[in-house]
């Protein structure tokens, strides 16, 4: 595959010529090549993207809406041969790239395509003396940046909203998952969207992100990533007084209380340990269990994820597949040694390992699900973000002990209570300093509702109306009755 640039309507390579490898993590080799863009494709794509700003923001919501459902109608028409792409590109799955990732990048679009013909804005009386109305105006050109671990799912999460409202986009997705965005850039021409109103540009954070950013005429940044690259945006960021929105990583809890339902609390957890090889960014990392049924539970758990067979991504039965890349196996690999060097005790997996019997996997990166058990809320492994198939488990004596553990690290992401105690579900759950809280679930998302993190997880929300005030900015007329 040759992943190419977006840039005013038309496709092509990295200004400089220079190129990145495209790499299958299942096996561990390069199957393509993708453009290291710099500088100059920056000012290009932003320069693209300020002359048909006028236009674009002019249309009316409904005929933007149009493009936007266009679009969508292509992820639908080619969700096979996007969720294959997916899956080559990222190393998860196939079944979770074509029920979860594919779908959700469609619903994405469509979401934002219908809500922005939706989207009111507010008035105010002042009984008698005057009336104040609330414009709400696109913001420019605005840069969407994207993380490896959902890609196109997090990429049109970003890009639909955005343009929903107005705004002309430079998007940058992974470097190390760039292969639906590009396949989605192919069609954005034949959806109707004027040249230069979505330009796709690719390469390394460092460089054609770090252009980007620091572009004068971007007038927000929309980014997804680890918190220290968020921190460094915001540093170079809030200095210009550009629009940021930062989602960033989390250390999230799931709090098993001894009242659940014990087989639902069981298989969600595997789920919200496991799914994507741990790499979702509300995957559930510290399994805090009431001591009550600490041992059932553990042993439960244990038993469950020990048997979870490493896979093939693109065989339809595997259920786990490789991690991202080389140096994301390494460095969880890496937290392992530094839980067993701060004494905890491995209760399953904690070493790398690759799909039975297959030799053409041997050179890809995979890992086997992995619980710890044994250590407390201080140390490494249970403060940093490991984003990787590696969990731990602690028993908790009260509710309080509980909210406090699950309180105790930088991040305030997401967690999970499991309860059949109606109103200590709630109290816990208002307790938590965290963006989302799920009940008796995890991942049950209404698109509808603000997301995002608190802490070190992040500033600002996406979703819902939230994501459309953010890629706006609000004008407020006051008229003198
Ligand atoms: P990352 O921060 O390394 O990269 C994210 C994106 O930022 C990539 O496109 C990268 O090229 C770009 N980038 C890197 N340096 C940059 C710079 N200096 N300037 C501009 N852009 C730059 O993150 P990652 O490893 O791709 O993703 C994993 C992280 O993302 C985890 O920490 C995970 O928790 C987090 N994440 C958070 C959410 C959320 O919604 N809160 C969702 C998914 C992933």
């Amino acid at each position: 595959m040759e992943v190419l640039n977006l840039i005013n309507g038309s496709h092509g390579p990295a200004e400089g010529g220079k190129w990145l490898d495209l790499i299958d993590p299942s096996k561990g080799s390069s199957y393509g090549r993708l453009p290291r863009s710099g500088t100059a494709d920056v000012d290009k794509a932003v320069k693209a993207a300020s002359n048909v700003f006028d236009e674009w923001s002019s249309w009316s919501a409904e005929k933007r809406s149009a493009c936007i459902d266009r679009l969508a109608d292509k992820i639908q028409e080619y969700a096979e041969m996007l969720a294959e792409a997916e899956t080559r590109d990222n190393g998860k799955p196939i079944g979770l790239a074509s029920t979860v990732d594919i779908p959700r990048a469609e619903k994405n679009l469509r979401f934002y395509a219908s809500a922005i013909k939706h989207f009111a804005s507010e008035s105010h009386y002042m009984e008698g003396v005057a009336i104040n109305y609330t414009l709400r105006k696109p913001l420019g050109v605005v840069a969407c940046i994207s993380p490896w671990n959902l890609p196109l799912y997090l990429f049109t999460w970003k890009v639909a909203p955005a343009l929903a409202a107005g705004n002309c986009v430079v998007a940058k997705p992974s470097e190390v998952t760039p292969a639906t965005a590009f396949l989605l850039s192919k069609w954005v021409k034949e959806a109707g969207f004027p040249d230069g109103v979505f330009n796709i540009l690719h390469g390394l954070g460092a460089e054609v992100g770090d252009a980007l950013v620091k572009h004068p005429d971007i007038a927000a940044v929309s980014f997804t990533g680890g918190t220290a690259t968020g921190a460094h945006i915001a540093s170079v960021v809030a200095p210009k007084f550009k629009k940021l929105s930062l989602e960033l990583g989390g250390k999230n809890a799931a709090i098993i209380f001894g009242d659940c339902d014990f087989d639902e609390a069981l298989s969600t957890t595997v789920r919200s340990s496991f799914a994507n090889q741990g790499q979702i960014c509300l995957c559930g990392s510290r399994i805090l269990v009431e001591r009550s049924i600490y041992d059932k539970f553990r042993d439960a758990l244990v038993e469950k994820a020990a048997r979870i067979q490493v896979g093939n991504p693109l065989a339809p039965s595997t259920k786990m597949g490789a991690v991202v890349s080389e140096q994301h196996r390494d460095k969880i690999l890496e937290h392992i040694e530094i839980a067993k060097q701060e004494g905890g005790k491995i209760l399953c997996g904690g070493f790398a390992t690759q799909p039975e019997g297959e030799d053409e996997f041997s050179g890809g990166y995979y890992i086997q699900p992995t619980i710890i058990e044994g250590l407390g809320t201080e140390c490494r492994t249970n403060q940093e973000e490991i984003f990787g198939p590696v969990v731990t488990i602690q028993p908790f004596d009260s509710e309080e002990g509980a909210i406090e553990n699950a309180n105790s690290t930088k991040y305030g992401l997401a967690a999970s209570i499991f309860t059949n105690d109606l109103k200590k579900a709630h109290r816990v759950a208002g307790n938590l300093e965290t963006g989302i809280a799920w009940i008796n679930c995890w991942l049950l998302r209404d698109l509808r509702t603000p997301f995002g993190g608190v802490k070190d997880s992040g500033v600002g929300r996406e979703g819902g109306f939230e994501a459309l005030h953010f890629f706006t900015e609000p004008q407020n007329v006051c008229v003198k009755l």
